[in-house]
């Protein structure tokens, strides 16, 4: 949940720089947690000079005073604390977990603590509707509307747009529900705005009835404008009391009225030689303007871009980031079109049922001469150290770099505090405070030898999705490789190497290379003209929210063989037992032709079927007596069949999709499928036509260091 690059803290400065490794933090505050500890007692202890709360790591100085593990004040304990004799000191939940949750008392609120409120705004213009994505959404919306967080005082409105913006009348009186359309978007106005957001429970036979009537509403329709900006700021009008979170469905380029964009892409010179792109900075600042307007109203936007051609995601997507929202882009989406329809019919469903956090703030403190700065996530930075959050979900990481300003030498904890104060769909105001503490060291040795190699991967590619946006994806690119030769470098010279043109890495970091040779191969740093300006804007995107664990995938995936299920041990886990087989390096030398892969990438998983396949491993996976007789598109689930191999893939492929909060959706191909390239581009060790291969790689690294 809330971790360090380094699992040792330098004891200055000048120990850090000299280590040449990147200091920061990782903090996933929201996560589902199962067993939380939920403290409900009256008084929230907190430090009375720099607000920190009670944690495990501060020193009881006696049954009366606690001393401050940020700032080292001396604070007393409250008498519930002195006095209950039920609780010893020590068994105090706040004192022995490093993650509680508080419910916070009305000092906490600026306001009663608002209910739920969800706006839907629909593109309905004819290159939407012909996608078939809104009767997908629809039925998606009814089958899970029972399940949206809330209480009973929970609101919603939805909102379908194309050239004009449709209303809907949701007011439970009415038999039916009333469509009032504005088609003059310069200067929008609502029109009867109380009934347009209405109570869920009191309208939701109205509710269902317009999402059954809603694709069929816009069926021969063949307006092909889009006015999302006007869209957008009704909706941020209609939520301004409450606040809330809008979510948008856009198809096609927003072009039309307040904030419409133009076509910028020219596929002839995408990432050409300059390596400069300039598409990649928004076009206008209508959305981020409007984004802090949302913000600063506790309003989120989040975006559900299902774009067939360019739609400016660049301009687009800084409504959500500074609004705390969420993207989701599915290139190309067609109903008809499984992989990509059934990715976003998992993903809607967990977005609409998964748990939200409304009027959110969060606060990261540290030890004394400590400081954090840079931080990566979407929100809004209110202070130096205050993020605000409109809505906050289980699903969103956030970064943050962190530097030694003063000596720690005195100190033997390191510790850090994050503190998400925020309402909850109960109406309740609840505060999740996380603390992180960190032993300080003196040597280089016990630095490098506390290296998370995961975590300051995760660190480097969000720098390196800033240095995208604020220079180009070559100075990127170049960061990314100094990585590597900087710490080389103060390694060798620490450990006095002779070896001069050595790549030589703590062991703690040795799988640096080769995530970084991923990081230059992934959709959002390489070059070349075949990455569409999309799919690079929400590749860098994800870098700066997805969990730790998914975003690595996403670089260097998993490749096991199924024929080899069985060569290590299984594993017992929670749901039973599990087979564990050994990680292959991506590469095809790995692969043979008459065997069966699956590769996790994180997002997406493909099982992969060579053309000499052994015919029992087929009949037993799949039911099939040769290779044609798959389909040769793909396939997008596993038979169930009465055997042990088919059951123990089965196991392991369900085991990898539920280990994250998003089920990745299956492929399943032949080695002669249309869908071939998509899983071939995985193969982060093997040379192509414009990039190296890790041996290329490595001795392109020594060069440098010479
Ligand atoms: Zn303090």
């Amino acid at each position: 949940i809330f971790c360090c690059t380094l699992n040792a803290i330098p004891h200055n400065g000048s120990l850090l720089s000299k280590c040449k490794v990147p200091l920061g933090l990782y903090i996933h505050p929201y996560k589902d947690i199962q067993n939380l500890t939920v403290v409900s007692s009256s008084v929230i202890t907190r430090c009375r000079v720099c607000r920190a709360y009670l944690n495990p790591f501060v020193t009881l100085l006696s049954n009366h005073k606690w001393k401050c593990n940020l700032c080292f004040r001396v604070n007393d304990l409250p008498n519930e604390f002195v006095y209950n004799s039920n609780i010893s000191i020590n068994k105090r939940p706040e004192l022995r977990n490093c993650t509680v949750e508080f419910i916070a008392p009305s000092e906490y609120m600026v306001r009663p603590p608002q209910p739920a409120v969800y706006l839907f705004m629909f593109d309905v213009s004819f290159t939407a509707t012909s996608t078939g994505y809104l009767e997908a959404a629809c039925r998606i919306m009814k089958e899970e509307l029972d399940k949206l967080p809330g209480d009973s005082r929970t609101m919603i409105g939805i909102i379908a747009f194309d050239s004009s913006i449709h209303f809907f009348n949701l007011k439970p009186s009415l038999p039916q529900p009333q469509m009032l359309v504005i088609s003059e978007v310069n200067d929008i106005f609502l029109p009867s705005p109380d009934d347009l957001l209405v109570n869920l429970q009191e309208s939701k036979e109205l509710v269902l009835s317009l999402l059954d009537q809603l694709p069929n509403l816009f069926d021969s329709s063949r307006n092909v404008h889009s006015a999302t900006g006007a869209a957008m700021q009704a909706g941020y009008k209609l939520l301004m009391p409450t606040g809330g979170r809008i979510t948008v469905f856009q198809v096609s380029l927003p072009n039309f009225g307040p904030g419409a964009l133009k076509m910028r892409e020219d596929p002839n010179q995408r990432a050409a030689a300059t390596k400069e792109i300039p598409q990649l900075v928004p076009a206008t600042d209508f959305y981020k303007k409007l984004a802090l307007d949302c913000c600063s109203h506790q309003i989120c936007i989040d975006l559900f871009s299902l774009a067939t051609q360019y739609a400016d995601l660049s301009s687009l997507s800084c409504v959500s980031k500074y609004s705390a929202g969420c993207i989701y882009y599915y290139c190309n989406y067609h109903r008809t079109n499984s992989a990509i329809s059934m990715k976003f019919e998992s993903e809607f469903r967990r977005y609409l049922s998964r748990s939200l956090g409304l009027e959110a703030v969060m606060r990261i403190r540290c030890t004394r001469g400590l400081s954090i700065h840079t931080f990566y996530g979407n929100f809004f930075v209110r202070s130096t150290d205050l993020l605000a959050l409109p809505n906050i979900n289980p699903d969103t990481s956030f970064g943050m770099q962190v530097s030694i300003e003063e000596s720690l030498s005195d100190l033997k904890l390191a510790c850090f505090q994050a503190a998400l104060l925020y309402t909850n769909t109960k109406g309740e105001r609840r505060i999740r405070v996380h603390t992180l503490a960190i032993p300080i060291v003196a040597s280089p040795d016990q630095i490098y030898r506390s290296l998370d190699c995961r975590l300051i991967v995760n660190l480097l590619s969000k720098m390196a999705v800033d240095r995208t946006l604020t220079a180009s994806i070559g100075d990127a690119r170049e960061a990314l490789l100094n990585a590597i030769i900087d710490t080389t470098k103060a390694f060798k010279a620490h450990i006095r190497s002779s070896q001069k043109s050595e790549v030589i890495l703590p062991s703690s970091l040795k799988l640096l290379p080769l995530y970084i040779l991923g990081l230059l191969k992934h959709t959002a740093f390489r070059l070349g003209t075949s990455t569409s300006l999309d799919a690079r804007t929400f590749a860098l995107h994800q870098f700066n929210t997805l969990p730790v664990k998914t975003a690595l995938l996403t670089i260097y995936p998993a490749l096991y063989a199924l024929h080899d299920l069985d060569k290590n041990e299984p594993i017992r886990t929670a749901s039973g037992i599990v087979p564990n087989p050994p990680q292959l390096p991506l590469s095809w030398e790995k692969i043979y032709k008459n065997g069966i892969y699956l590769l996790d990438a994180g997002t997406i998983i493909f099982i992969w079927i060579g053309k000499a396949v052994d015919p029992r491993l087929l009949n037993e996976l799949f039911d099939k007596d040769n290779f044609l007789s798959l389909p040769d598109t793909y396939m997008i689930s596993l038979p169930e069949l009465n055997n042990a191999l088919s059951s123990s893939v089965r196991k392991f492929v369900n085991t990898l999709r539920l280990s994250r909060p998003i089920c990745p959706p299956l492929y399943i191909i032949r080695e002669d499928s249309r869908f071939r390239k998509e899983f071939s581009q995985n193969f982060v060790n093997d040379r192509t036509e414009a990039t190296m291969s890790y041996f290329e790689f490595m001795v392109h690294v020594q060069k440098q260091l010479i």
